[in-house]
């Protein structure tokens, strides 16, 4: 049988971020597990590539300030540029209770070392994005430091990096299944190119994560959610440089990339089928209209429907990360139910991953918040109001 020290299952960028650390550790024999043809085919590579760290609980907000730490070292240590550009998140209010509700993230987020992050009035909303329209406006939030990255670009390098210091990738093979000591300790994992031994296994299986940890016979409570994303025909008609622009009451919100216009409205899933990820042409609609109010300009500019795309989000109950060992499965570790925000604080989760599996604890942050078992102890975190 072939044999590995540590199995990652999923090449999204969890899992390349996880096999990157180990390998920088020093970890040999490392395996990355994916069923599809390539690195990046599942949530990641539908993710618009937004960066932020104006959250609503300090564990978020600190796991961005790692995260972005080691994105401005990224391409020195990997050789590839992670595409971070400091365009900032403007957050827009509609209502004082929304307002209010930003103030009260800020608080947490400057007691956390965000410093810069600061409430905006109208007509500083006016400056930061001048397309947007602002009646009903009654203020906002903005971070500088906040922004965009490339998550397919992290993968690259993270992966591209493990594979020089000995990590494999194997693309186009499946985990269906895995064995089992008495004491819950998985021996192998079954694969669509037959068993392979292994020390540990990371289930970094985004929103497919729940089945893969089921395959050990561990409950892990993730959910795909779907995300439609619009993409306008390309235009100029705003900056590059413009920040993502949330309306914080609905959650509508826009960004430039590549020359186009993205427009996000979240909206609940297909009920009955919770990992399709079509777009719906009613939702396209809407969104348009959404935009049309709130961003004129952009009657000018059509959608571009066969752009459209939708993903799915790995949602965790209290829409934070499940990061460390499986209760009752020792050597499964999960890094998984990011709820939306995977992308931006992977390079910090990896970090976080590898130091408990090599050392027993993370040592760069206090991670508790984020233990697996919390849900079964009641212990889980405040759902925060912030998208
Ligand atoms: C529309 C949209 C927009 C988003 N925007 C942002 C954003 O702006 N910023 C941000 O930080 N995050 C964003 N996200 C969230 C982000 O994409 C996810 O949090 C992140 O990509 C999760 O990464 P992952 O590696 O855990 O999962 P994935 O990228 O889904 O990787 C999991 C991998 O596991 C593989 N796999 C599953 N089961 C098996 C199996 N049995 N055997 C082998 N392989 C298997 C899959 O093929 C897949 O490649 C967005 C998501 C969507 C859908």
């Amino acid at each position: 049988m072939r044999s590995a020290a540590v199995a990652v299952i999923g090449a999204g960028v969890m899992g390349a971020s996880v096999a990157w650390h180990l390998a920088a550790r020093g970890r040999r024999d490392v395996v990355v597990l994916d069923r599809a043809g390539t690195p990046g085919m599942g949530s990641t590579g539908r993710a618009t590539g937004g960066f932020r760290a104006q959250y609503g609980t300090p564990i978020n907000v600190r796991l961005s300030l790692l995260a972005r730490d080691r994105l401005l070292r990224f391409r020195e240590e990997t050789g590839v540029d992670p595409g971070y550009v400091p365009a900032g998140y403007l957050w827009l209010a509609t209502t004082p209770a929304e307002l209010a509700a930003l103030g009260a993230a800020r608080a947490i987020q400057q007691a956390e070392g965000l410093r810069e992050a600061v409430e905006v009035s109208p007509a500083e909303i006016a400056e930061l994005n001048p397309a947007v329209r602002l009646d009903g406006v009654v203020g906002g939030a903005f971070c500088p430091s906040d922004g965009f990255i490339r998550p397919l670009a992290i993968i690259e390098g993270y992966l591209a990096a493990a594979a020089r210091s000995g990590a494999r990738v194997e693309c186009g093979v499946e985990v269906t299944g895995m064995r089992r000591e008495r004491d819950g300790r998985i021996t192998a994992v079954e694969t669509s190119r037959g068993p392979l031994a292994v020390g540990a296994v990371v289930n970094a299986a985004g929103p497919w994560a729940a089945g893969v940890a089921a395959m050990a016979g561990v409950a892990l409570p993730v959910t795909p959610l779907r995300r439609q994303v619009a993409v306008t025909a390309p235009s100029d008609l705003l900056p590059a440089g413009m920040p993502m622009t949330i309306w914080v009451g609905d959650g509508f919100h826009l960004r430039v990339r590549d020359g186009r216009v993205l427009l996000l409205w979240p909206t609940p899933g297909v009920p009955g089928r919770p990992f399709e990820a079509s777009v719906d042409p009613a939702w396209m609609d809407a969104v348009a209209a959404m935009a049309h109010a709130r961003v004129p300009g952009l009657r000018r500019v059509p959608i571009d429907r066969d752009a459209c795309a939708a993903g799915l989000y790995e949602m965790s109950p209290d829409k934070h990360a499940i990061l460390g060992a499986a209760p009752r499965c020792p050597n499964q570790y999960l890094i998984n139910g990011s709820s939306g925000h995977g992308v931006m604080h992977a390079p910090a989760l990896g970090q976080l991953l590898a130091e408990i599996m090599c050392d027993g604890r993370a040592s760069s942050l206090e991670v508790s918040g984020l233990d697996p078992g919390r849900f079964e102890r009641g212990a889980a975190n405040p759902v925060p109001e912030l998208l």
